[in-house]
């Protein structure tokens, strides 16, 4: 199974002209920015391998992708999270129902001492024919998968000649924006980002922790910005981003981003900008209720 060469549309958003390289459309399950990821883990036979192992939350793009990657090569697929909230469990929804369509096993660690990832190690204890995958899919594999995606970004813009171009996506773990700009920087394109989980300092950390000296280009908003947390400006933003492209982008990292470049954009018109659609949509299905709770059912008119 190949899975490449995903469209590049051209939009605009608060007067800013983008290209959007739509990874979302990979493929209906194995799709966005994780599909490139386990991409690697796709295409190697592994035929010693019966079972799929991780852990992290129970909402996440990676518990689903990797749920579809395991029906794929009929693993079994052990997913391990240090909570569930009632909410999920009384109604399943976006990825986490969909990872259990797919006959993912979803274990909760009862073990207050032990991070899932101990749990998996000391208690679990993987043998040869267990494959275990980092939370996020932070691992070196990743960059099989994202090297791909550089391509097809390369090869794009060879028919664009003339101008400088700015590839931005925003970051968990920032392996895709790493690998990314470790492909795109040796032919002059620029690799910006933004630390949805942690600060900046944190996200360095974790580019140095996969072995790179070599970073992309980190933006920041002025106010500080916690992962999963519920802000308006966010919830705004990806109403605005549907009303004026059309297109549904993803309700936890994207908003950031997009909030980045706008305080980006001014200095840097001359650059032609490419934004990466990491997929993620399934998860709004749990996110967007939770916003429309918050703050009521809005439309991006009304600011
Ligand atoms: C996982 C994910 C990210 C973050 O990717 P990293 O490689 O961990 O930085 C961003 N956007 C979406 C939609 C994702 O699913």
């Amino acid at each position: 199974m190949k899975l490449a060469d995903t469209p590049i549309t051209q939009h605009q958003f608060e007067g800013i002209e983008f290209f959007l390289k739509r990874d979302d459309q990979l493929h209906s399950h194995f799709t966005g920015n994780k599909a490139r990821k386990f991409m690697a883990l796709l295409e190697q036979p592994l035929h010693e391998i019966t079972t799929l192992i991780s852990y992290g939350s129970a909402q996440s793009n990676a518990m689903f992708s990797l749920s579809a990657l395991a029906a794929i090569k009929s693993w079994q697929f052990e997913f391990y999270v240090d909570h569930m909230p009632d909410w999920l469990i009384a109604n399943p929804k976006g990825n986490y129902r969909a990872a259990l369509d797919l006959g993912a096993k979803i274990h909760v660690v009862n073990e207050p001492k032990l991070h899932p990832s101990q749990y998996i190690e000391q208690i679990r204890q993987p043998n040869e024919h267990c494959l275990v995958v980092p939370e996020g899919g932070r691992f070196e594999h990743a960059e099989h998968g994202i090297a791909q995606l550089a391509r097809e970004i390369l090869s794009w813009t060879r028919f664009e000649a003339g101008q400088t171009f700015t590839v931005a996506l925003p970051s968990g773990t920032g392996t895709t924006a790493l690998y990314l700009h470790k492909h795109l920087s040796p032919h002059g394109i620029e690799v910006i980002t933004c630390p949805v989980v942690g600060g900046a300092e944190y996200l360095k950390q974790q580019f140095a922790d996969l072995g790179e000296t070599s970073f992309p280009t980190v933006l920041e908003l002025p106010t500080k910005h916690h992962f999963g947390k519920l802000y308006k400006p966010d919830y705004l933003t990806w109403l605005a981003l549907e009303e004026q492209t059309h297109i549904e982008f993803d309700l936890l990292y994207d908003p950031m981003m997009w909030q980045c470049l706008q305080y980006w954009y001014p200095d840097n018109q001359d650059k032609t900008l490419i934004y990466i659609h990491q997929g993620g949509l399934l998860g709004n299905e749990s996110m967007l209720p939770r916003y429309e709770r918050k703050y009521g059912v809005l439309s991006a008119e009304i600011e």
